[in-house]
């Protein structure tokens, strides 16, 4: 089966001139899948019966079958994908009270990096996912909306796996998602966790995509703690990265930090935090802990939160608390995943309700 959404404009052309049809059916049928995004070879009406007849056949619309679908009180939407060799994925999809809808999806199945923390990083690394898998995730959620009467206007990748470590599939996804589903490069933001060498690569591709960086510590002693890859890019590097990034951008980046109650949250990381970032056009998002299986920590209590943010404050620097979406769906990343799959270990069956 060939998977629609792999091919280009041109590649699509040429398949169709190889069955005896015209290239300009082509065209037809890319505004079917990308301006009208219908889930189904079935729904392009205006195609002669047996070229549909033989699409159905031959061509099928994305690989990604969904495997668990759980909805969250929040308006979140969390999805566990199985890829066409038995991978898992996750990609959630948040609602707001305006018009945003914002899906965030996975770069590889599992993660190479050992953040302490994550539940991604606990299980280690599957495999990098392609392009056309990456994009597939978003285009999934565009299609849903579209029944709805309702389009996609963001998308994060800040779902499971390290985009920079998968650099070529995440930036053709990234150029994807603008050409094909419209969506502004100012509504796309990427996390890293800090990659120096693919920082500044991404700094010359002259997109304005957000940039986003995973810090959550100030230190190199207790950032090699929480993130091993610091060890090889240490904080300076970083830094000195990020700032290449905001000069050829004109972009003011974000950083991002997990707030951890007794490890990374006391008012004199605030300040190691501050005197790092002065000067720096960024923002700080603080993300209160979604505390997982395989490590020990905790949320910071809401006093310690406002506290640590007041410390920014005296440096000039921005921050807003994240509290994340969907945390009785497991939509932390990689939870859902590792959920489900402890949960077959103790008992084979039965959806996995929410917890
Ligand atoms: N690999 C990339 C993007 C995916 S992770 C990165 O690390 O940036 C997206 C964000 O979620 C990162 O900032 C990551 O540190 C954070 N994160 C991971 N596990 C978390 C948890 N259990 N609680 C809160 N944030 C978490
Ligand atoms: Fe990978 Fe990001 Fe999780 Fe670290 S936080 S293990 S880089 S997905």
């Amino acid at each position: 089966m060939i998977d629609l959404y792999s091919l280009t404009l041109e590649q699509l052309a040429d398949l169709l001139e190889s069955w005896g049809e015209p290239r300009f059916r082509a065209k037809q049928i890319w505004t079917w899948l990308y301006e009208k995004r219908v889930a189904s070879l079935d729904a392009m009406s205006d195609l002669p019966k047996k070229l549909r007849e033989r699409l159905n056949a031959e061509t099928q619309l994305g690989t990604l079958d969904v495997e668990t679908e759980l909805s969250s009180a929040d308006g979140t939407l969390k999805r566990l994908y199985r890829l066409a060799d038995g991978q898992l994925i996750e990609s959630v999809l948040m609602e707001y009270d305006d018009e945003r809808r914002t899906a965030c999806i996975s770069t590889q199945a599992g993660c190479a990096m050992g953040c302490v923390f994550c539940a991604t990083g606990q299980m280690g690394f599957s495999r990098h996912l392609t392009g056309t898998e990456i994009f597939e995730q978003a285009l999934y959620f565009a299609r849903d909306l579209e029944v709805r009467g309702e389009r996609l206007s963001n998308v994060v990748f800040m779902g499971m796996g390290e985009p920079f470590h998968n650099y070529e599939p995440t930036l053709e996804a990234v150029r994807r998602l603008m050409s094909d589903l419209g969506i502004g490069a100012r509504h796309i933001t990427v996390s890293t966790v800090g990659l120096v060498p693919m920082i500044k690569r991404f700094a010359d591709e002259g997109l304005q995509v957000k940039l986003a960086v995973s810090l959550h510590a100030a230190t190199d002693a207790e950032r090699d703690a929480l993130l091993p890859v610091n060890k090889r890019y240490p904080l300076h590097e970083l830094i000195s990265a990020c700032r290449t990034y905001i000069e050829k951008s004109g972009r003011r980046m974000s950083f991002e930090w997990t707030l951890i109650q007794g490890e990374n949250d006391t008012p004199e990381q605030a300040h190691a935090l501050g005197s790092l970032l002065r000067g720096l056009k960024c923002h700080v998002n603080v993300i209160p802990l979604n505390p997982t299986g395989g490590y020990h920590g905790g949320p910071s209590a809401s006093g310690r939160i406002e506290a640590f943010i007041a410390v920014l404050e005296e440096y000039g620097i921005p921050a807003t608390v994240r509290i994340r979406r969907g945390i009785d769906i497991n939509a932390g990343c990689g939870q859902l995943k590792s959920a489900v799959l402890n949960r077959r270990k103790i008992k084979v069956g039965g959806a996995p309700e929410s917890d």
